[in-house]
């Protein structure tokens, strides 16, 4: 279960007799998070969600999967991480704000090639991977790790992995990933119902089917791209532009090639110098 966190404390004991898992969303320390998951009244969150986590992180750990963290390239880097470090997790995943070709990302204007976001993720995956030891996990660096040294994604945020996903609405709708949203009003509707269609239909809709079919199905601009097989295009609500769908680069892709190439290049100084014994 993903959850905000702030009703946990209710929940707890009724979850661990389930034995469902929980992730919880916190963008950082309490400045960060409450730019963007304030009450509805205006109150902080802070207070409520870190009360839930520390009882998740202490008496009910073994049912902690982990932190999401919006990433808001106004909060400083380290701040936020040490600022989630504080509650152990076992693994922290960082998502790029919802953007496309006619949404740019915030701290980004259109035809920028500035790398806001990168730039943020780089000081993070710094201190993560100099740490003495391993802290915690973080999917995305190690997603791109694993992609870099010949392995397979196992995220729809980066490599070529088939999309292997798809929702089901609360009324029964079969839809695909939700984050298409926001692209355009209706963007994963599929048209198809648990009612009426067995869930195997869905793999033969071509918007479905398109995501199967790997590096054939990019943009010509990322075939030629020398990090495509590690980048994967980006995510796909990430690539829409009207006009020409999702038949595009990531509106991330000058921060996607910066944050790989610098991981690519740390991990090859680091491997080489165990194999020279310098390490
Ligand atoms: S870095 Fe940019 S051009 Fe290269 S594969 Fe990713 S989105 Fe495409």
């Amino acid at each position: 279960m993903q959850t905000n966190g702030v009703r946990l404390p209710s929940y707890l004991a009724l979850l661990d007799r389930l034995g469902v898992r929980i992730g919880v969303s916190i963008d950082g320390d309490a400045e960060a998070n409450d730019r963007h998951r304030r009450y509805r009244r205006g109150g902080s969150s802070y207070e409520a969600v870190t009360t839930g986590l520390r009882l998740l992180s202490s008496h009910y750990r073994h049912l902690f999967g982990g932190l999401l963290c919006a990433i808001d390239v106004a909060n400083p880097p380290l701040t936020v991480y040490e600022a989630l470090l504080q509650f152990e997790p076992p693994a922290i995943d960082f998502l790029l704000p919802h953007a496309n070709w006619s949404e740019p990302p915030p701290g980004r204007g259109p035809g920028s090639d500035a790398t806001p976001y990168a730039d943020w993720l780089i000081e993070i995956f710094d201190r993560w991977y100099g740490a003495p030891q391993q802290e915690t996990s973080v999917r995305l660096f190690t997603e791109i790790m694993h992609l870099l040294l010949g392995g397979t994604s196992s995220s729809e945020a980066i490599g070529l992995s088939p999309v292997t996903v798809v929702v089901i609405e609360t009324d029964g709708s079969i839809e695909q990933s939700d984050m298409l949203k926001s692209a355009y009003s209706g963007a994963p509707q599929t048209g198809l119902h648990v009612a009426a269609d067995p869930l195997d239909t869905a793999l033969t809709l071509p918007s479905i089917a398109a995501r199967q079919l790997g590096e054939s199905a990019l943009a010509d601009e990322c075939r030629r791209c020398p990090v495509h097989r590690v980048c994967g295009g980006g995510l796909y609500a990430h690539r829409y532009r009207p006009g020409s769908g999702f038949a595009n680069p990531s509106v991330y892709g000058p921060d996607l090639h910066r944050l790989i190439s610098h991981i690519s290049d740390v991990l090859t100084t680091s491997l080489t110098a165990r194999a020279n014994g310098t390490a």
